[in-house]
Parts: C-alpha cells; structure tokens; sequence
C-alpha cells in the first residue's frame, strides 16, 4: 500500500508537511491514553505473577518489531503496519481474555463484547484529543486493517485485505508463541523437559547450529529467538515464492488476486501443536485458572452494580448510556480499565461503598 493512495479520514484534514498519513496514524497511536494503559493490562500472567513477564504495552512492541522487519524485507509500507500493529490490542479489557470472555456474557444480549470491536470504539469514540472531532480521526486502511480482525471476511466485495493487514496478524501469533513459552518458563508452570515433544522447539533449537547452551536459561533464552527466527524466516521464504512473479502490480491487483500470506504448511501444523501445548499447560494451567475465576468475579460484579446503579459512573458515561443503553456504556467503561484500576474501583464501589467511580 502506498502512503500516497490512501483514502484519508472521515473529518478531512490537509496532509502533513513531513508525515506520511499512516506516520501520523502511527504517532496518534502511540500517543492515546489507551495505548498507555497497555501497559496496566495483562497478557497472559498477571502482576501478582511478577514484574517481568509480558504485559500488552511490551507483546504489542513485539508484534510491531517483527512485523516491521518483516514489511522491510517484502517491501510493503512499514508506516502502515506499525499503526496497525500498535493498534492491534488496544481494546483489550482489564484481566486478558478472563475479562473479556465476562464481559461478552454480560453484554450477551447487548451484542456482546469483543476485544477487536473495542479498539474502533476507542479509537473512534473514547479517544478525544482533538478539539474538532471525537476520536483519533484515523486513516480508512488503518481502521479496515483493525476491521478485518473482528469479521475475518474480505472486505469491499472479493478483495483480499492488504498484505500489511495480513502480516500483523500473522506477526501477533508469532510474537506470543514465543513469549508464552519464555514466560512460562521463567515462572516455571512448564520446565524445559515438557517441551521435547514438540516439533516447533526441537527445529528452533536445531536452527543455527550452536552448541548446546551451558545452562537452562541460556537455553530459555536461545529458544525464543529462535522461535522467532524460524516462523520468520519461514514465512519470508513463502511470501517471497509467492510476492516475487507479482512485482510491479499495484494494491489493487495484488488485492483481487486474493493472496495470502502464511506459513509452510509443515511450519503451520507445527506451530499448531505448540499452540494446542500452550492451551493445555500454559494457558489453563490451575495457577492461571484461579486468577481467572477471581478476574472474571470481579467483572461480573462491578457491571451488574453499575448497571443497577448508574449514577455512580463518570459523567460522559452516564452521557454514554443515553445513546447507547446503560449496558453498553458500563461495558465500555470497564473495558477500558486497567488490571489495578479495575481491582481499585471493585474494592472502593464494592467492598468500601464509595458513591462515585473514577474516569480512567
Ligand atoms: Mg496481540
């Protein structure tokens, strides 16, 4: 995609001097206050499990590291998958999945909440930065790029979305694969052992040729860039069969002829059954359940005491719940918290009886 054929902003604005439209996409990103609170908002393991796992602000770095390298080397707009990359988990709730899985139950009968749809909402509705219109006023690609995570249909009739949209999706599973060993590792819900099985580990370990490393960190750590490496280098091997006969065709060509980007087929089963690991050992593991139950608890109680008693939320929410109905705007208000935040307001409207909650 080039930046020079993009189809603008909802509320038009003249182009910058010296950025490019998804540059500026980019920095309204990175400068939100939702992409701040990533860092509050658990990936996996939460902040009782330690301060040196991953949390969203550094999975989401990871993403838009890789996936950079990625658009560098197949020559697709860096600018654009950066945005897209920061953007990619923005509307993720307190408590990871845990969070959203209570408050799509909650929302069941109000269309339900999904993680992906959030990021619109916030990117275009609950981010006011600018004086002249709601929201960060983001490019039309950038926003299809984020809408295509929620449908999974090519959009605009038959097109295939933008490879630069493709290569960020592929680049997140790519990114928590490897992370979600290494955390697991490091707070010893799996030990090195367990994962001899496994075909994805045994070709990243085999990858370069080294010599065994001289202790289980230095192994620990050998393996997950490694694991990167190997999807990477994998994926580029592929994509470059496949991009190479297409050079010189523009986005629209490129787009009808509904290519794809995506690993080997040999790569992708095994990067499948690394997956189905993480789910069985990682991922439902009891110490993680427990912190789930308790986070899902904890989200069902505050949204059915708001939603009963809606004068106790910020204003432009109780503004919110006029257009909206109260569900959706009690929904949104707990999704946009952190982890901490969201346990604060629990035990202050909860536990404590305070008569008003907290804007973010
Ligand atoms: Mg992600």
């Amino acid at each position: 995609m080039h930046s020079r054929d993009s189809q603008g902003r909802r509320y038009g604005e003249p182009l910058h001097r010296y950025r490019s439209p998804y540059q500026r996409d980019r920095d309204r990103i990175l400068h939100s206050a939702a992409f701040r609170r990533l860092s509050g908002k658990m990936q996996v393991f939460t902040g009782d499990m330690g301060d040196y796992h991953r949390t969203r602000l550094t999975h989401t770095h990871e993403v838009a590291t890789i996936a950079r390298t990625v658009a560098r080397v197949l020559q697709l707009n860096e600018d654009l998958v950066e945005a897209l990359a920061l953007l990619h988990d923005i509307g993720h709730p307190p408590f990871g999945h845990s969070g959203e899985e209570a408050l799509d139950e909650c929302l069941q009968n109000h269309g339900g909440f999904s993680h992906n749809e959030f990021a619109i909402v916030l990117a275009e509705e609950l981010e006011t930065r600018y004086t002249s219109y709601p929201g960060l006023n983001l490019t039309r690609e950038v926003l299809a790029g984020q809408n295509f995570r929620i449908t999974h249909a090519a959009d605009e009739g038959s097109l295939a979305p933008l490879l630069e949209v493709q290569l960020v999706d592929l680049c997140d599973s790519i990114a928590y694969t490897a992370h979600d060993v290494d955390d697991a590792l490091v707070l010893g819900l799996i030990q090195f052992d367990q994962l001899g099985g496994l075909d994805l580990v045994r070709r990243a370990e085999g990858w370069k040729g080294e010599p065994p490393a001289p202790s289980a960190e230095a192994r620990r750590k050998a393996l997950v860039h490694s694991l990167i490496d190997v999807q990477v280098a994998d994926l580029l091997e592929v994509a470059m069969e496949d991009l190479g006969p297409l050079a010189g065709m523009d986005t629209l060509a490129v787009r009808q002829l509904g290519i794809t980007l995506h690993l080997s087929p040999t790569l992708a089963s095994e990067r499948e059954q690394l997956r189905q690991f993480l789910f069985d050992n990682v991922y439902r593991h009891p110490d993680l359940v427990a912190v789930r139950t308790k986070a899902r608890r904890r989200v069902q109680a505050l949204f059915h005491h708001l939603v009963h008693q809606p004068e106790r939320l910020p204003p432009r929410f109780v503004d919110r719940a006029q257009c909206s109905g109260i569900e959706k705007a009690v929904g949104h208000y707990i999704a946009g918290m952190t982890d901490r935040f969201c346990d604060t307001v629990y035990e202050n409207l909860i536990e404590l009886g305070h008569a008003a909650a907290p804007d973010w």
